[in-house]
């Protein structure tokens, strides 16, 4: 064991008990990397592939401090106090979301700086970005996020930590990578409870609802967004990984549709009568896509799965899900 340790690449991955931190460990397993996972839950839908997984408090530097007991190529600082539109946007958990996402940070760049590791990545989101007056074509580029006004103080700390990680890079030589996410969705994501994003809790609702009956969606359903498949993320993840470019860069779709018709396609995959009631509730900015014209010009990289193929995928996981909790 020790012997294999020795010759195989070693890869940290903080947040390796949620969504996208579960997914990127089975990657990294299969690219041939040794992986520690740390995270204070285990991950929720299926074991954990990482050769160990440590759980632990990462706000607790003592506990961050243990992680840190060898060389690593690759750190992924994936944790983050998060959830969907009803924890972000709600306003009750501003305080909390920030001050434990930023305590991670500090934490792990203290740490970083002092021990240096090969190559540290950042997970940033597309809620740092401001919400365009109207839309242009460079809305969304990357330089658009100044003059910052992120859509919520989760975004707030996403954008401040971006500048946290950048300012380590030029001050303590660190070698950074900063993704800027675009609502990434797939099998294994949360999907009830309140922590939940718009596909899994569109799929739920649906699922759950009977023959010929309403569901409801928050808003007038005209807000538009795009969606980005876990494999096609982490496959951009790799890209970035592998390329030497140090700013921050949006990782996401541009494929856009209204929430409308999201939860059109969803009822249409189900195959059930249903219609839609529009209710109040917190919805985020009116428009958000991707803009990858940096990232195909500096990775190559477009996303190029079909919307309907992640839903209808995603949807008949959530309902095997949804089956054993009934
Ligand atoms: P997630 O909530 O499933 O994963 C985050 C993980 O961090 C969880 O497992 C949680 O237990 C862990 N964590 C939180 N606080 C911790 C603490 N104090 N100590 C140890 N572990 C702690 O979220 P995700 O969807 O996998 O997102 C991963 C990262 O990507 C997050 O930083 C998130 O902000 C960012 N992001 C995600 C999306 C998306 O669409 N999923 C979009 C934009 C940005």
């Amino acid at each position: 064991m020790t012997f294999t340790k020795n010759l195989m690449k070693r890869a940290l991955v903080l947040g390796a008990g949620g969504f996208i931190g579960n997914h990127l460990v089975k990657r990294l397993r299969k690219d041939g990397f040794y992986v520690k996972g740390a995270d204070i839950t285990h991950p929720q839908f299926s074991q954990t592939e990482a050769n160990e997984f440590i759980l632990g408090d990462l706000r607790d530097f003592h506990f961050c401090q243990t992680l840190f007991d060898g060389p690593y190529e690759r750190i992924y600082q994936l944790a983050a106090d998060m959830g969907g539109a009803g924890y972000i946007f709600s306003g009750e958990n501003d305080a909390t979301i920030m001050s434990n996402s930023v305590q991670i940070n500090l934490n792990i760049l203290h740490l970083s700086r002092e021990r240096k590791p090969g190559l540290l990545f950042f997970s940033s989101s597309a809620c740092i970005y401001p919400d365009p007056s109207e839309p242009t074509p460079d809305m969304y580029a990357e330089n658009t996020a100044y003059p910052a006004l992120p859509d919520s103080d989760y975004g707030w700390e996403k954008l401040f930590s971006e500048r946290l990680y950048e300012a380590h890079a030029r001050n303590f030589s660190l070698d950074v990578r900063i993704a800027r996410f675009h609502n990434i969705y797939g099998p294994e994501a949360i999907w009830q409870g309140g922590k939940e994003k718009a596909i899994a809790a569109i799929c739920r609702k649906v699922i759950q609802a009977t023959e010929n009956t309403t569901i409801q969606i928050w808003g007038d359903g005209r807000q538009t967004r795009s969606f980005l498949y876990i494999d096609k993320c982490l496959e951009a993840i790799e890209l970035l990984m592998q390329s030497s470019f140090p700013h921050p860069v949006n990782i996401g779709s541009d494929e856009m549709i209204s929430i409308q018709a999201l939860t059109e396609m969803t009822i249409a995959i189900s195959g059930k009568k249903l219609s839609i009631e529009n209710i109040k509730g917190p919805t985020g900015v009116e428009t958000r896509t991707s803009n990858n014209t940096m990232i195909k010009k500096e990775l190559g990289w477009a996303p190029d799965y079909p919307l309907r193929k992640g839903v209808e995928t995603t949807y008949r996981w959530i309902e095997s899900q949804a089956k054993q909790h009934s």
